[in-house]
């Protein structure tokens, strides 16, 4: 039963990078704000975990670059130290093929997908077609057309044939980095990054603490959680839309807004970290990057933090982490530590170490790196979640103006919802403020 009730300014439901960005914007507009917060940590999809060795490794989002300039401000504004992902030397590409080929399929593939970035997302000849019907239409080499199946789902981690072409267009136009993402890694994990953002909170987070009900009015709020009541002029659903589409709210949102919370989808990933003793790969010349085209989805790439703590960071991505998941851990670790052997060579066996994260229909966060709308007639769907109902409004990585489905991305839309939302509270204020 609930016990108490508080009054604050603004709920923040979900403690990701969203709700940690949205909060600390909040703090500096001089707001008050309680973040409500599910789990035993803050940081959501960005998670770190003890391996086997005792080491403490990143087991959700890792991997960040120069070009994503809020994420790489707020590390060095931390002190966090930069490890450089290891590039150097031939990337495989299996079943083997000669290197000339390997780069040229590699290059065909990226040139399909600037193909497809091309396009205008509201063309009327692409509506109706999913990303699969139109790479079917494309007349590229089937090796080049294997690699942008395998590149599209190991990123999106959904079944082409169920992403709206103009979504996985407007979606990746917004990705906009030069430089490859997976640059860096911090060397502190980036959970650390989360874990200094919860300290500034204070007792402005609460964890543990999983909102189930949000009542809504023109006066305001009430969001109940299994430990109580929180009264808010406003609340700010900082959730991937499919997790958010799942929270009871009375009255029943607007039919369009529960509509277009309703046409997203979380993808599948199961996140690898195997530990070496070398980096053995190096020493044949190559850089420890894999890619499957026989296994779409399926992806390795260094992910030493030095030579002494040698590592390979294996992605499991869209309809093949679906199937192989169903195989159990022990199965899936065979499977993989094979396809790493054929890779590599017979080293790969050799693990110290076997780490898997499987975020497949995780209960707070979706199953991938994010959401992607399936309906492809919902054009609207983000311009109407981020209208919101008010008070009630949502943010979430996927729905950022920049860098979508990553870390940046959520920092861009925490901080830029939160300030709309200082604004509206600030001018609603002042307008109720007693005349001279
Ligand atoms: C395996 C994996 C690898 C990734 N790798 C990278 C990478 O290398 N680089 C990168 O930039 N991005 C990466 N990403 C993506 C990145 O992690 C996300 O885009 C980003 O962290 C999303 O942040 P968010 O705050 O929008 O959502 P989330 O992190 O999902 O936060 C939502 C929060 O809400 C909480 N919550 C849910 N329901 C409730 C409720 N009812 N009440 C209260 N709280 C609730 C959740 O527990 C969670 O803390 C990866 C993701 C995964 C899963």
């Amino acid at each position: 039963m609930n016990s108490k009730t508080e009054r604050t300014d603004v709920v923040i439901v979900g403690a990701g990078f969203t709700g940690l960005s949205a909060a600390l914007e909040l703090k500096r507009a001089g707001i008050d704000f309680l973040v409500l917060e599910a789990r035993d940590r803050a940081g959501g999809r960005v998670e770190a975990t003890r391996n086997g060795l005792g080491e403490r490794i990143d087991s959700g989002a890792q991997f960040l670059c120069e070009d994503m300039p809020e994420l790489m401000a707020l590390a060095r504004e931390r002190g966090k130290t930069f490890v450089k992902t290891n590039v150097d030397g031939d990337f495989v590409t299996h079943p083997p093929m000669p290197v000339e080929r390997a780069v040229r399929t590699y290059h065909a593939a990226m040139a399909m997908r600037e193909r497809m970035n091309r396009i205008e997302p509201d063309d009327p000849a692409i509506a109706g077609l999913s990303v699969a019907d139109w790479l079917e239409r494309q007349r590229d080499s089937r090796d080049a057309k294997a690699a942008f199946r395998s590149m599209i789902e190991g990123l999106w981690c959904l079944a082409l044939d169920k992403v709206p072409l103009w979504h996985l267009i407007d979606n990746d136009r917004r990705i906009t980095n030069e430089v490859p993402e997976l640059q860096y890694s911090l060397r502190e994990t980036m959970q650390s990054l989360a874990d200094d953002l919860a300290d500034d909170l204070g007792e402005q987070l609460r964890l543990n603490d999983p909102v189930t009900r949000i009542e809504h009015g023109h006066e305001g709020v009430r969001v109940s959680t299994i430990n109580g009541t929180v009264e808010a002029r406003a609340v700010l659903v900082a959730l991937p839309p499919a997790t958010a589409a799942k929270l009871d709210f009375e009255p029943a949102l607007p039919a369009a807004l529960a509509k277009a919370l309703g046409v997203w989808e979380s993808g599948a990933v199961v996140k690898i970290l195997v530990r070496y003793a070398r980096p053995f790969w190096r020493e044949q010349g190559l850089s420890g990057m894999v890619m499957w085209r026989d296994l779409p989805g399926l992806f390795a790439c260094d992910a030493s933090k030095d030579a002494e703590h040698a590592a390979l960071t294996v992605f499991v991505g869209g309809p093949r982490a679906l199937h192989w998941r169903e195989l159990g851990e022990t199965a899936l670790r065979a499977e993989v530590t094979a396809r790493l052997v054929d890779a590599l060579g017979p080293d790969a066996a050799d693990m110290l170490d076997f780490n898997q994260r499987d975020w497949t229909h995780d209960r707070w966060s979706g199953g991938a790196y994010g959401d992607l709308i399936v309906d492809v007639t919902a054009t609207d769907a983000e311009r109407t979640i981020l209208a919101g109902a008010p008070p009630v409004h949502f943010a979430a990585s996927e729905l950022s103006p920049s860098f979508p489905g990553y870390v940046e991305g959520a920092i861009v839309a925490g901080r830029g919802a939160a300030r709309k939302l200082a604004t509206e509270l600030k001018s609603a204020t002042a307008n109720r403020a007693p005349r001279p």
